[in-house]
Formats: structure tokens, sequence, C-alpha cells
């Protein structure tokens, strides 16, 4: 990473001092005193008391405009009345069966009407688990080993995919946590995103790949889209080698279009992965495919899945009523509201002579600290991270809530309204005068 040159300071007016207390008490109690690491920011994490519309409030009292949104889940934002309603009634008449119900045949449903790969879909409870399903499920389909994942691209916490991001391509890769044997990763090969010579090359190279897994805009590291034609080329290299192409719909299903990614690009993967947004803010993931791949799938078939949560009534009833209220008036309002607010970013940066850039597609967003331009892993980590830093720190002061880090992505919800994207302009407006050194 190139030197910093933004200012790095330390000393925020925060009005945290709950935050503070909560989080010291955390820490004797929970590793790094968060439930996953990514919530964890120095000098200390605010606590979040309540979440209304895209408001949040801290346990000191602050309101913050919510541009984290549960890292993308909440496409409706905090409390929507009619997935509140919805989940009431089903608490109502039952948390969990462990026998089928209908609320998960309707999410089913729902979710195969709307997605266009999908003959068939099997439920699950997070991303992580959808995604190491799709694994399972194109080995077991192909019959062979080897899993393409790109540089920088994230499908949670299980071990096959867990593999250091940003290693040169075509390089076997190498465990990215302590507690992964290389064995589990043995099979697992690195390619970078929107480079599709180098993905010809390695399809052509290896003759036991089973699947090519990506998130067809890459999203956990910063916000990078596809260039033209790179996932039709996918489509075409993976098919032309007998090899299943996976897309990662954890973050962009339901929340790019009713049918994600695949529906906007038009270009269908054999098998997707959801999360995120089809809960409706509860646990969820999703495998959907095409039926002969799908109906391989325990116990049709011979590929063991399966969970005690999976296709649980609450979550069944939040993502219907989420899918429910869904409509293509929607998505374009959302899309309108993306584009107005990365625009008036790219033009703030751009009259500072900052050297920066905006990705943007539809509700998700994120700036570039320190590059021009952004299209794969390799240019995002030239990035200012700890520039990045002291803008994050710098907005929670004034108001808006941001994922604490360079290598997320900014969303909007439909309950944020004019008013709060004026907010938000205003804020980065404040925070990039401070942070952006009079160079
Ligand atoms: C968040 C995420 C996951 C993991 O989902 P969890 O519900 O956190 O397990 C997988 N893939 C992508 C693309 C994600 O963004």
């Amino acid at each position: 990473m190139p030197a910093s040159t933004y200012q790095v300071d330390e000393g925020f007016s925060f009005m945290r001092g709950y935050s503070e207390k909560l989080y010291n008490r955390s820490c004797k109690v929970m590793p790094g005193g968060v439930s996953s690491p990514i919530r964890a920011f120095s000098p200390y994490p605010s606590f979040i008391s309540r979440g209304e519309g895209g408001m949040m409030c801290d346990v000191d009292g602050n309101e913050m405009i919510d541009l984290c949104l549960g890292y993308g889940p909440l496409i409706l934002g905090h409390g929507h009345p009619a997935v509140f309603e919805a989940v009431m009634r089903q608490a109502n008449q039952g948390m969990l069966f462990g026998a089928p119900s209908v609320q998960e045949l309707e999410m089913a449903e729902k979710l195969m009407k709307r997605t266009p790969c999908a003959d068939m879909v099997r439920l699950a409870n997070s991303g992580t688990e959808a995604t190491m399903h799709a694994i399972r499920l194109a080995r077991g389909f192909t019959g062979r080993n080897g899993i393409v994942k790109m540089s920088g691209g994230f499908h949670g916490a299980h071990d096959a995919l867990l593999v250091r991001p940003g290693s040169a391509a075509m390089e076997r890769c190498i465990p990215g946590s302590s507690g992964v044997p290389e064995d589990a990763v043995r099979n697992t090969l690195l390619a970078e995103y929107n480079d599709l010579e180098g993905m010809s090359e390695l399809l052509t190279k290896n003759d036991d790949i089973a699947a090519v897994i990506l998130e067809p805009v890459m999203g956990n590291c910063g916000l990078i889209l596809p260039e033209e034609g790179y996932l039709e080329g996918l489509r075409a290299i993976t098919e032309e080698n007998g090899v299943l192409l996976i897309f990662d719909e954890v973050i962009t299903g339901l929340r790019l279009a009713p049918g994600g990614a695949q529906e906007s690009f038009g270009v269908i993967p054999d098998i997707c992965t959801m999360g995120k947004a089809i809960g409706g803010g509860l646990p969820a993931g999703a495998v959907l495919g095409k039926e002969e791949i799908m109906s391989l799938i325990s116990p049709a078939g011979s590929v063991y899945v399966a969970g005690t949560f999976s296709g649980n009534p609450m979550t069944s009833a939040a993502g219907n009523a989420v899918m429910n209220h869904l409509d293509a008036t929607t998505y374009r309002t959302l899309d309108a509201k993306g584009r107005k607010l990365a625009d008036a970013i790219r033009d703030m940066v751009s009259d500072r002579g900052m050297n920066a850039c905006v990705n943007q597609i539809g509700s998700m967003f994120q700036l570039f600290i320190g590059r021009d331009e952004v299209t794969n892993h390799a240019q995002a980590q030239e990035c200012d991270a700890e520039a990045f830093r002291s803008l994050f720190l710098g907005l929670l002061d004034n108001g808006v809530y941001l994922p604490p880090s360079q290598y997320e992505t900014n969303f909007l919800c439909t309950e944020h309204h004019q008013n709060h994207i004026d907010k938000v302009v205003e804020a980065f407006d404040t925070t990039i005068r401070e942070v952006v050194r009079s160079a």
C-alpha cells in the first residue's frame, strides 16, 4: 500500500462513552469483543440500540444514516412494517417445526420465479452454508475436485474457499486462516476478476475443475463491476470446458434486480447462491440451479445437504414479505438514488483534485481512495485503506454509518429518501474536506 497522502486523525469528538464501556466488557467474553470480525474497529465500535427505516441509533443516543444495513440484507431498511407484521404473525404460529411448511414452499417458489437459473431451490441459513453446499453439489455433479475462485472474492467462512486473497492468478492456494489444513484448499485455484484470458488458460490447463465460483459483481473487496462482456465471456469459457459456473449472489440476489445480477446482466449461471436480502433481516441462504444439477441434492440424490433451521418458517415469512414488497419501481428508484449519490461524491472528489474513484451499481457503491480506477482485486489493494479509515470515522462523527472498511460495499435501502441522500452528501463533503491533506 502506498504511504497515505491523507491525514489519519485519531482525535474524533466521539460522544460514545457507553459504547466504549460495553466494548471493554465484550472484549472480556467475546474474542475481539465481537461476533464477526469486520464489526470491530478502532478505537471501539458503536453499540447499536435501535434501527428504524434508513437510520440507526447507538446506545449513546447518536443517530446515524445507516449505509451498512447489516452488510446488505436490509433492502427495505430496519423494521419495515410488512416484514415486521409477517414475522410477528409467524412467531405467533410457531417459530420452528423441523417439518415442511407452506411458508418455505412459497419462499422457494418466489425465489425460483425470480431467478433465471433456477429450476429448483434448496434453502439454508447463511451465505456461508449456501456456497459450501454449492461447491459440494458442483463436485458431486461433475465428479471433479477443482474449484476456481477470484482473488478478493469472499464466499463465507468455510475451509475450501477461505484462501488468501490476492495471490497471483493460476497459483495453487494457501490457506487464508490458521486452522485450515492445506489439504482443504489443495483443490482451490485463484483467478483475477475481469481477466478472461487468464481464466481461459487456467481452465484449458486443468482438466479436474468442477466449477468457477464468483460474485458476478464483487462486493467484498470494495465494489468492483464486471467489464463489458466479462460475464458473457466467462459463461462461454466455462461451457467450452465443461465447468460449472456458480454465481455467488449472496449480496446481489434481490439487491440489483428481482433475479439478481444474472437478470441485470443477462448471463445465466448453472448454480447460484443467495443469502443476505432474501431473509429480510433474519439468517438466510439458498442454493438455486438447473434441475439436472439440483436433483442431486439429498434426499432426491446423493449430495448430502442438511440443516435443522433450513427453510425455517420465520425466515421464510420475512423473505416472502420482502419479495412481495419489491417491484420494478422499487429497483428503478433505488438505482436512481445510487447514481445520484455516486455522481455527487464523484464531483466532490474531482473538485478537490483527489485521486479517487466511485464504483456504483444500483443501490451499491464504494469510494476508492488512491486510484482513479478499480477493476480488480490487485488495484483495490493499491488503495489507501488508512485514508478510508479516517473517512469512515469522520462520517461516523457526521452521522453516517458505513461498513468500517475500504474493502466492503455501502448500501442504500428503500427508506433512504432525498433528505437522507442530501445529508449523506453533506457529510461526505465535510469529512473529505477534513481528511484530504491540503496538498
Ligand atoms: C456475506 C457473504 C457470504 C457469507 O454469507 P453469511 O450469511 O455471512 O454466511 C457469502 N458470499 C458473499 C458474496 C457474501 O457477501
